[in-house]
């Protein structure tokens, strides 16, 4: 991608409404712009970010058997008339009527239509267990949407739904969405802790949030400081191994750690005080499971091995993509700007000429831009005239991870300069070299 072709409307200021760094650095850089309150578009760098996240949470969903389908934002009122949730939602949720004097509602969240999905297809304890997730946009009228897309009033969710026969089938279900969650937050370059957590809305009494430490977070959360030490689950584990999900789940819950809403003064007082974390933190992700809240009002039942009809124990599991992305930006960030973790750069590499128009800078460029393209990593070109410090400012600021600086004098004995965003580290070497060391 030619900067001189791209859409990336840096702003210059401060925007005055940014109270923490992650949302001063997305309307900087242009990732986003915000609509109306708590309503945002996003830009095309933001849009790219995005959809590498979502990438990354779509393989450790797939790859923990979940199956992706796609539901509506629009939902009728019926089916959470059923449910018992219509009344109980309060004002969080958006309610509408269409022409025909129909109550619908944008849905802040899919329990209600997914069971409906499920009890219109699954008849049979065959079919089970079955996990369908999707990443769609919700909508919760926050009282107080503030800092940027962290809290949002349109945001979006993947939320995940699994069936099961019993109790304990879902308890495997609920653990294998719990180890997928540890993968998917480690490759977005983030360290969550799974907390004891109160279920709100949704329901039930087994629960978990995933929360990333931050000052700016809106959650008071206490642990054990132990949980640094834990091994990410492998790519290759089985998460058909009920004994071996367990163990990872029994491992990572072995410690002390609470939200607020479900903290135990005692037990935290009984940890050594040297080893007590008491702190702020983001609240990524949250699962739940709550057996048979939702498939007892609405009917949903399958026969089992007995020939009897059974209700089905579900869970819900939702990460927050729109919440992610400012998170991963808290966590990696220095005083000029973004330091993007490689998985989820909006760019893996950004070319910087110097002269745009000299011969040898023009080759060394476009060798270093069609090499790295053809290797399949996505570059941004800036092939701009603008001057040299804005030009520096601006890779800063986007925090694209490795800088390619070409300039006249080292472009005519084939060189470039390549700096590596986060630790500031410069290197002069031959385009190939840095093709090398690039691909
Ligand atoms: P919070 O406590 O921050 O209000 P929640 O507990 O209401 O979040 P859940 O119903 O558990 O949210 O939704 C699952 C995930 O969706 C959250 O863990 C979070 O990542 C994301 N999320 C929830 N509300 C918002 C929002 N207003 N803006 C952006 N992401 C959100
Ligand atoms: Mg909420
Ligand atoms: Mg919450
Ligand atoms: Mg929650």
């Amino acid at each position: 991608m030619r900067l001189s072709r791209y859409f990336l409307p840096i702003l210059k200021e401060n925007p005055k409404e940014a109270e923490i760094v992650s949302h001063r650095l997305m309307l900087r850089s242009g990732m986003v712009r915000q609509q109306s309150q708590g309503i945002y578009s996003w830009l095309p760098l933001g849009k790219r970010v995005m959809d590498k996240v979502n990438k990354i949470i779509r393989e450790e969903q797939d790859r923990a058997g979940a199956i992706e389908l796609l539901m509506p934002t629009l939902q009728s009122a019926d089916l959470w008339q059923e449910s018992g949730r219509y009344e109980d939602y309060g004002k969080e949720m958006l309610r509408i009527t269409d022409r025909q004097e129909r109550p619908m509602l944008y849905g802040p969240t899919n329990e209600e239509m997914v069971t409906d999905i499920f009890r219109s297809a699954v008849k049979s304890y065959k079919n089970l267990p079955l996990n369908l997730y999707h990443i769609q946009l919700k909508f919760r009228d926050e009282i107080r949407p503030r800092f940027g897309t962290m809290r949002s009033r349109e945001f979006l969710m993947k939320d995940a739904y699994s069936f099961d026969l019993t109790k304990e089938g879902a308890i495997h279900s609920y653990n294998k969405m719990f180890a997928a969650y540890l993968r998917t937050f480690d490759r977005l370059g983030l360290r969550a802790i799974p907390m004891r957590a109160d279920t709100g809305p949704i329901g039930g009494n087994h629960s978990h949030e995933f929360i990333i430490l931050a000052e700016t977070g809106e959650s008071e959360v206490f642990s054990h400081r132990d949980f640094t030490n834990f091994d990410i689950p492998a790519a290759d584990i089985d998460f058909d191994d009920v004994a071996g999900m367990q163990a990872i789940f029994d491992k990572w819950t072995s410690v002390y750690a609470a939200t607020s809403e479900m903290h135990d003064e005692a037990a935290f007082d009984a940890i050594p005080a040297g080893d007590r974390l008491s702190a702020r933190g983001i609240e990524v992700g949250h699962i739940f499971y709550f057996g048979t809240k939702y498939s007892e009002p609405m009917g949903a039942k399958v026969q089992g091995p007995d020939g009897k009809e059974h209700l089905v124990h579900m869970g819900s599991y939702g990460i927050g993509p729109t919440r992610l992305v400012p998170a991963i930006i808290e966590a990696s960030h220095d005083e000029n700007g973004i330091i993007w973790p490689a998985s989820v750069a909006p760019f893996d590499a950004m070319v910087i000429t110097m002269k745009p128009g000299d011969e040898n800078c023009d080759r060394v460029c476009d060798g270093l831009y069609t090499g790295l393209t053809n290797a399949g990593l996505d570059v941004l070109y800036d092939d701009t005239d603008d001057r040299a410090g804005t030009k520096f400012a601006t890779a800063d600021l986007i925090g694209v991870p490795v800088q390619l600086i070409v300039g006249p004098r080292s472009a005519a004995t084939g060189e470039v300069e390549v700096k590596d965003r986060k630790t500031g580290a410069r290197e002069t070497m031959t385009m190939e070299a840095a093709l090398n060391r690039l691909t």
